[in-house]
Formats: structure tokens, C-alpha cells, sequence
């Protein structure tokens, strides 16, 4: 995916291919919507002509309409322009090593219905489950408005293309195809992505209205795994060989607990929703127990989090022992990449305001320079569904995304 850079196109005028005018226009609008085309032709430096041109053609295709018209101080009323995304549907799916998530959603990513379920480790079977409840909720839900594809997050390795997951070492799953399979069983066009990848994308492109676009940060998603989505120059970085940004799965200690990866000490198996439980449950971290005393103790993350908050003792230990462990984490990626940012999404990050002050002392203690320490660490509540916002992004964020020129 290739971005835009609304606030510099000054080589893309009349003269650039038509597509490449599309999607800056489409863009334009995404950033300054209401706007009228007398704006647009503007900011575009390009004549009303072309501007009505452009703008009629992304009417007929569906990606614009147009809304109430303004009163301007020359007295004419223009017409305003909006991007269409409350009637275009989006199913979005997380699966994720406890529990998958189902999600539908308008094209910028606002919950119309929420649904989860217990992983089922038999693919089949998960296909099966996912398959029922996505068309109920179609039923319920749709009415007379049109899915136009499903976004699915996996915590893990995803082949850009084809969408084979690689690895996904929390679901055990290597060389898998799970778009195929969802595909033929709801008939609906269906797109695979590593979860805090997807999570970046939504944060570039769902934003804020009116906000620029974010160009160099990283995102990273602490849940039953730990997954990092690193974004430069705009573009999401996977590396030649679609693992890039594995921090998860970086060693912390060469000689600390096996991991669900098979390697030993990794950031994830100290810093993971399912490490944090297991300390607070005051167990060992072992793949092989994880699951079965997740469903044994009937302790949820969310629990141990507002436990927390309350002021029980146990839980405020195990979430700053995971804090101390994540800052150490962080460290390694400002010293790797130097972000401008670093968002933290998941369960814990209802508890900040705890967790904050150990994060930065450990980031402090481990940074090269001054300004390094410094690199801002901003925290996306759980209760905003970031995955499924990622989910929604895979499906609606390559209308705003440049066509990519060879
Ligand atoms: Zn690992």
C-alpha cells in the first residue's frame, strides 16, 4: 500500500495519470470534509473543469456524495462533498489465541455490532462458527446496506498478496490459508492481515477527521500475544520476507521461559495478557498450560486490570512486573527504529496511569539520548476495538491508499 502526502502533490497536476488525481481528491476530502470543489480545485491547483470531472466520476463509482450545501460569503451556496462510509458495511474479524472477535462496521470503522465466541482450535470448525455467526449478524443487522468485505487479524506472520498466514505462533498455525476457506463459506471478499499491522493502518487511515495522516510510528498490540506494526514514511514496514517487526518474539534473556514461538526469554512471554495472568495466578509461564488455566480460572485480564484499580495488591504487582518488562521492550524499539511515537493498544492500557511511570523509568534507563527517553508512548483503550478498527482499515483504508505505480 503506497500513501499520499495530501499536503504535497505538486507534481501530480492535470497532466498525471487520472487515477492519481482520483485518489488525491479522494484524500483531500477524507482530510477536510465538508469541502466544496472551488476548495478542492484550490488545494489541488488544478482548474473547476477537472475538479468536476474527478468529483463526478467518484460520485458514480460510490466513494463520494454530495451533502447539504453551505452558505459562502459571496452569497452562492456550493455544493458540500463527503466521503460515503456510513452505508458501505464491513465485517471485521480478530482471532486471537482465547477468544475471536466479530465486528460489523461502517467504512470508518464504528461498531454497528459486536459478537465473540471462544476460539475453536479445530480451523475447520472455527470456519464453520465464524460462518454462522457473521451471516446472522448480516441478518440482523445489514438491512439494506452492502458488506463489502471482510477484514480479518491474526497475532501473526501474514504473506502480503495472498494473505497465507506464516506463522502465527499463539494459534499454532503455519503455512495456513484462512482466506480461502472464509471466502467459499460466506461468499464475501475477504482480507488477512497481522493484527497490529492492521491496527496501524487504522490508525493512519480511520484517524481523525481533519488530522493528518501519521507517517512514522509504531504500533503495538498487548494481548494473549505481543505484536508490533511499524510504519515509515508512511508505508508499513514487513521486510522481504513478511516477518519484519516481530518484536514480540525478541529475546529479553537468552535463558528465560519457553515461548509459544519455541524460543526462550522473549518479550512476549514476560509482557503478554497471558503472562501478566499467569503471574498474578502465581504460575509459571507454560505454552502448554496457558490455555487450559485460562478456562480453569476463569481470571480474565480485564479482571485482574480493574482488581488493579481497585487497589488489590496481587494484581497491581503482576501489572507493573508486565510494565517493567514492556518498557524494557519499547527501549529496543526506539534504539531499533527511533519512532516518532509509540501506541500502545490492549487490555492493560485501562490501567495507565499505573503503568506509565514504570514504562518511562525503564525506557529512561535504557535510552541512548536525551530525546530518545522522550519518545512519546501514547496508550488506545481496549474499549475502542483497535483490532477491529484494523480489521474494518484492511477493507476500506485501499480507497484512500494510492494505486501503486510500478
Ligand atoms: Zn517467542
Amino acid at each position: 500500500m503506497r500513501k499520499i502526502n495530501t499536503r504535497s502533490f505538486v507534481r501530480a497536476t492535470r497532466w498525471t495519470p487520472r487515477e492519481i488525481n482520483l485518489q488525491i481528491l479522494l484524500n483531500l476530502v477524507r482530510e477536510h470534509e465538508p469541502i466544496s470543489r472551488a476548495e478542492l480545485a484550490r488545494r489541488m491547483k488544478i482548474g473547476r473543469g477537472m475538479v468536476t470531472y474527478l468529483t463526478a466520476e467518484l460520485i458514480a463509482q460510490g466513494a463520494l456524495y454530495e451533502g447539504d450545501t453551505v452558505d459562502s460569503p459571496r452569497g452562492r451556496r456550493p455544493q458540500m462533498l463527503y466521503v460515503r462510509t456510513q452505508d458501505r458495511l464491513v465485517v471485521a474479524i480478530d482471532i486471537r489465541f482465547s477468544s475471536t472477535f466479530v465486528m460489523l462496521t461502517d467504512f470508518s470503522g464504528n461498531s454497528i455490532a459486536l459478537d465473540s465466541f471462544d476460539t475453536i482450535p479445530d480451523r475447520e470448525a472455527l470456519v464453520r462458527e465464524l460462518q454462522a455467526r457473521v451471516r446472522r449478524m448480516l441478518a440482523e443487522h445489514a438491512g439494506a446496506r452492502h458488506c463489502e468485505g471482510i477484514g480479518l487479524v491474526v497475532p501473526g506472520m501474514v504473506e502480503q498478496g495472498t494473505g497465507r498466514v506464516l506463522n502465527a505462533p499463539q494459534l499454532g498455525w503455519r503455512n495456513v490459508d484462512i482466506r480461502g476457506p472464509v471466502e467459499a463459506a460466506l461468499g464475501i471478499p475477504v482480507h488477512v492481515e497481522n493484527a497490529p499491522i492492521a491496527c496501524a493502518l487504522a490508525r493512519m487511515w480511520l484517524g481523525q477527521r481533519g488530522a493528518a495522516v501519521p507517517t512514522d510510528f509504531v504500533y503495538v498490540t498487548v494481548s494473549d500475544g505481543i505484536g508490533a506494526g511499524v510504519v515509515v514514511n508512511g508505508q508499513v514496514v514487513r521486510g522481504q520476507t513478511n516477518s519484519a517487526g516481530e518484536f514480540g518474539h525478541v529475546p529479553l534473556t537468552a535463558d528465560g521461559p519457553t515461548c509459544l514461538c519455541g524460543g526462550h526469554g522473549c518479550l512476549e512471554v514476560y509482557t503478554s495478557n497471558l503472562a501478566t495472568l499467569c503471574r498474578y495466578l502465581g504460575q509459571d509461564f507454560s505454552p502448554s498450560t496457558a490455555r487450559a488455566l485460562l478456562t480453569s480460572s476463569g481470571v480474565t485480564i480485564a479482571e485482574v486490570v480493574s482488581r488493579a484499580l481497585a487497589g488489590e495488591r496481587r494484581a497491581t504487582d503482576a501489572l507493573q512486573e508486565t510494565a517493567r518488562h514492556l518498557g524494557a521492550g519499547l527501549a529496543v524499539m526506539i534504539k531499533t527504529l527511533s519512532p516518532s511515537q509509540i501506541i500502545v493498544g490492549g487490555e492493560i492500557t485501562e490501567a495507565w496511569e499505573q503503568l506509565a511511570p514504570t514504562i518511562r523509568r525503564e525506557i529512561g534507563e535504557r535510552s541512548l539520548t536525551d530525546l530518545a527517553a522522550e519518545t512519546p508512548i501514547v496508550p488506545e483503550l481496549a474499549s475502542a476495538y483497535p483490532r477491529l478498527r484494523g480489521g474494518a482499515a484492511l477493507v476500506s483504508a485501499p480507497l484512500f491508499a494510492a494505486p501503486r505505480i510500478a
